[in-house]
């Protein structure tokens, strides 16, 4: 146990009585970019979902380090006070906040006294990281999600990450449905919160994303536990063999 890591040991996760995660391990240092791919149905999302306080993702044992703190049995917005951010795969929808509410109030809720001074400094601030992201500042006043394209939900999320600056983030799949300027614009706006402060996982299915985001460390996800680990040439074996390959470790395990 480390006050700068994420500590993943030994989870074991269900969802309705069937277990997905089977004694997932995993350490993530701040300052580090972790990649985890695998094949579809494997329990990558289950793992975001049930790190972030998901109530329907059953963790049967282990534990989630934050920096020592344990995330296991929190509720959702205390995980996330405590600083893990989740990119969802399929963001929801929120009708009726919209962006600039909704991430103001996500701001204020990390306040010790529940407050944020000064709105104008707010807005500078919000402005400058969606202009980075190319979001029409039109967007601010949208409902979060209502009616947004794919592209424009992922947008959405890595908006929320650089505003709340996580300790740690885990983006689940934030590639999918992005076209290549889109995935680099979104690449762009992760490589810049990346540093020491903040540890990445980077759930992906296509080792395109690592292109633009090269990760630290990848790790290849078969069956609820990661089957190889190694640096970012594994994505690279890892596309040119194929996902059957992946089945091949798993049993040598
Ligand atoms: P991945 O993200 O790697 O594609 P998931 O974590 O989404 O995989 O899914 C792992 C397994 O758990 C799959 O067999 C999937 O059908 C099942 N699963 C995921 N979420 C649910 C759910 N909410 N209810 C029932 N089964 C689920
Ligand atoms: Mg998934």
């Amino acid at each position: 146990m480390s006050i700068n890591t994420l500590d993943i040991l030994r989870l074991n996760v269900s969802i309705a009585d069937r277990q997905i995660l089977k004694d997932f391990s995993l350490t993530l240092p701040k300052g580090q970019v972790h990649a985890i791919m695998g094949p579809n149905g494997t329990g990558k999302s289950t793992l975001a979902k049930a790190l972030a306080g998901h109530p329907d993702y059953t963790v049967t044992s282990g534990q989630a380090l934050l920096d020592g703190e344990e995330l296991i049995g929190q509720e959702p917005d205390a995980i996330a006070r405590a600083g893990l951010f989740m990119a969802f795969q399929y963001p929801n929808e929120i009708p009726g906040v919209s962006i600039a509410n909704f991430i103001r109030a996500a701001l204020v809720a990390r306040q010790p006294k529940g407050q944020l001074s000064d709105a104008k400094a707010y807005y500078a601030r919000l402005y400058g990281k969606m202009d980075a992201l190319k979001i029409d500042r039109k967007f601010t006043a949208r409902s979060v999600n209502e009616g947004f394209s794919g592209g424009e939900k992922k947008r959405c999320e890595i908006l929320q990450m650089l505003m709340l600056q996580p300790k740690y983030a885990v983006l689940d799949e934030t590639d999918s449905g992005l076209d290549i300027d889109a995935l680099r614009i979104v690449a762009d706006g992760v490589n810049a919160l990346r540093g020491p402060g903040i540890g990445i996982v980077l759930i992906t299915h296509y080792q395109r994303l690592l292109e633009y985001i090269v990760p630290d460390v990848v790790h290849v996800m078969y069956d609820g536990r990661i089957v190889r680990s190694g640096g970012k040439e594994l994505a690279l074996e890892l596309e040119a063999r194929g996902y059957e390959w992946v089945k091949t470790l798993a049993t040598a395990t």
